[in-house]
């Protein structure tokens, strides 16, 4: 779909994919003005297709189109064209377990111009794959890489946003990660370096010897995951306690250490629930639980999984059935 500034949005079309032939001065080449949104369709056990909370990532979608001085795409412009892809290739969904289409809807700035302005003309568009588990063999443990000296978000930057610049920024740290043995970054808060945000691309949770659940509050500088939506209304359906506030590296560490904390785990609609094995940074590593799944790790991710593949009931009306 088209915007510009004259007709607003237009051209709405379904083509098989093929490449986007760009001027080198389009904007988005230079000011990086673009967003993008992740979530998928899952196989219906009697036939169709369902999409899970699609509404959530239009409202956020439209979040991070006005951080970026974007026009908003009417919600159901959204919502109409990720339908229309899930009907046009829902024999494509792969029945298997942790197997999904995974749909990707962008915008981008598509002004020809070199001049620092917010773009007049931008195209929306819908990328459909179809996946399997996001990590091989299920959902093992992964290890995590504390970066001391990158950041991903400061107040008042894009931290909210789901805009690709965050994610150019974090790369520098993932492979930090990586050449320090460990599978993902997590990032600090960028004023104090100690207040545990996020994952390159997760959320996180802590849960502890009593049963609760901690998860960093949203101020404006980490992604309001979905799945970090869902997980917190879940778990207070099952009468857990949940706190959403700032929790630290030191206090992550000593509480591993006594055994307080008992499980942690990462979240997103790309890998669901994963949990978090051991974590290392240049003071040194501490492993957490058992190093497998814990319990309440374990309970959370089926509860989620069961509804988003229909195979448990859905109390707050998340799934959308397409046929
Ligand atoms: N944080 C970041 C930085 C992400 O990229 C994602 C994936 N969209 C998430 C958290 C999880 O968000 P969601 O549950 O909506 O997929």
């Amino acid at each position: 779909i088209r915007y510009s500034e004259d007709k607003g949005w237009h051209d709405a079309k379904i083509t098989a994919r093929q490449a986007v032939s760009m001027d080198p001065a389009s904007s988005v080449l230079h000011y990086a003005q673009e967003i993008f949104e992740g979530l998928k369709a899952y196989h219906r056990p009697n036939g169709g297709a369902a999409l899970f909370r699609p509404e959530a990532n239009a409202r956020r979608f439209n979040d991070s189109a006005r951080r970026m001085a974007m026009p908003a795409l009417p919600e159901e412009l959204f919502l109409e064209s990720i339908r229309a892809l899930v009907r046009t290739e829902k024999d494509w969904i792969p029945d298997s377990e942790d197997g999904a289409l995974y749909l990707r809807p962008f915008m981008f700035a598509s002004e020809v111009f070199l001049g620092v302005k917010p773009s007049a003309e931008y195209l929306y568009m819908v990328i459909a794959s179809s996946v399997g588990a996001y990590f091989k063999g299920g959902a093992p443990s992964v290890s995590l890489w504390v970066t001391r000296e990158y950041t991903r978000a400061a107040p008042g930057g894009t931290g909210a946003a789901k805009c690709g610049g965050n994610y150019a920024t974090s790369l520098i740290a993932q492979a930090e990660a990586t050449r320090n043995g460990c599978d993902q970054v997590v990032f600090l808060d960028a004023v104090e370096r100690r207040w545990v945000e996020e994952l390159g691309g997760m959320n996180i949770f802590f849960v502890f010897d009593d049963g609760t659940l901690v998860t960093p509050p949203l101020t404006g500088t980490i992604l309001p995951g979905i799945t970090r939506d869902s997980l917190l209304t879940l778990a207070r359906d099952q009468g857990l306690t949940v706190r959403e506030e700032p929790y630290s590296i030191e206090q992550w560490r000593a509480d591993a250490e006594s055994g307080r904390l008992t499980e942690a785990f990462a979240c997103g609609t790309a890998a669901v629930v994963t949990p978090i094995g051991s974590v290392k940074s240049a003071e040194g590593s501490f492993s957490i639980g058992g190093q497998s799944a814990g319990p309440l790790t374990q309970r959370l991710r089926a509860n989620l999984v069961d509804i988003q593949r229909g195979q448990a009931p859905d109390p707050h009306g998340w799934v959308e059935k397409i046929q």
